[in-house]
């Protein structure tokens, strides 16, 4: 009675695991955005793709912002040909709008790390300039404590996920948020810029000098965070800092 017990629960296992093969085999993938069923895993269905507005040249050299016409290779935009900035060249896979924000919120809020992957590949190709040469890859700190609250940095998620798809190596932890800074979602430009000013340094004996470095975002809104990052990483004599962010914001308008 006992061994028939035993076997009848050792048997219903096997079949149990058997049955999740079988089923994580036949089950169909699921969008990344709204979760209807696709053709292929990692992707997006008709109707989120068509929603969402992905950069193509042409596009300002510097900044990676689309022109509406093609206007030559050299071509700056507006922003690029007045000020400066700490980084060298920006590039974003898709813009941050209504239509693009559950997809790129689901990676900071949701349990979706597996989309992660299919950012990655996107964020590899939308990014190959930036890419190209690089030695390593620096993903926009969060600070401790918010990061033990989500249990993992979305922007290092992206970067292992670049690394991945063929990108360089992620130096993780080697730019850290010395303190909390409050959350900029209302912020306008300005009070960004003193949000974040002096919120970030190099880890003690994390060398960049004479590297070629590409920070890592998920979202760059008014490249506040991103331009206080490569100003830390040109203090620490990077040879060059680049910027790749999954989704950029544009002022409506542009
Ligand atoms: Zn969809
Ligand atoms: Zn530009």
């Amino acid at each position: 009675m006992q061994a028939s017990a035993t076997f009848t629960a050792r048997t219903a296992s096997r079949l149990l695991q058997l049955g999740r093969a079988v089923v994580d085999g036949v089950l169909p993938p699921r969008c990344l955005s709204c979760g209807d069923i696709v053709d292929e895993p990692d992707a997006l269905c008709g109707r989120c793709w068509g929603g969402i507005t992905f950069f193509a040249p042409p596009w300002c050299v510097l900044c990676g912002l689309p022109f509406p016409h093609p206007i030559g290779e050299d071509a700056l935009c507006g922003n690029c040909a007045r000020e400066r900035r700490a980084w060298d060249q920006a590039r974003a896979v898709l813009r941050y709008d209504k239509r693009s924000r559950s997809l790129v919120l689901g990676l900071k809020h949701g349990d979706h790390t597996h989309v992660a992957r299919a950012f990655g590949r996107w964020m590899h190709r939308a990014g190959s300039e930036v890419l190209t040469g690089a030695d390593l890859l620096v993903p926009v700190p969060l600070h401790w404590t918010r990061l033990f609250r989500r249990r993992y940095n979305q922007a290092a998620l992206l970067a292992h996920a670049i690394r991945a798809a063929g990108g360089p190596d992620v130096a993780a932890d080697w730019l850290v948020r010395r303190r909390r800074t409050p959350v900029q979602g209302h912020l306008g430009p300005a009070a960004r810029e003193r949000n974040v000013r002096g919120a970030f340094a190099m880890r003690p004996r994390c060398s960049v000098a004479g590297k070629r470095v590409v920070i890592v975002d998920d979202v760059m809104t008014t490249g506040a965070t991103v331009e206080e990052c490569a100003r830390v990483l040109r203090r620490a004599k990077a040879a060059s800092v680049g910027v790749l962010t999954l989704a950029r914001a544009l002022r409506t308008g542009t």
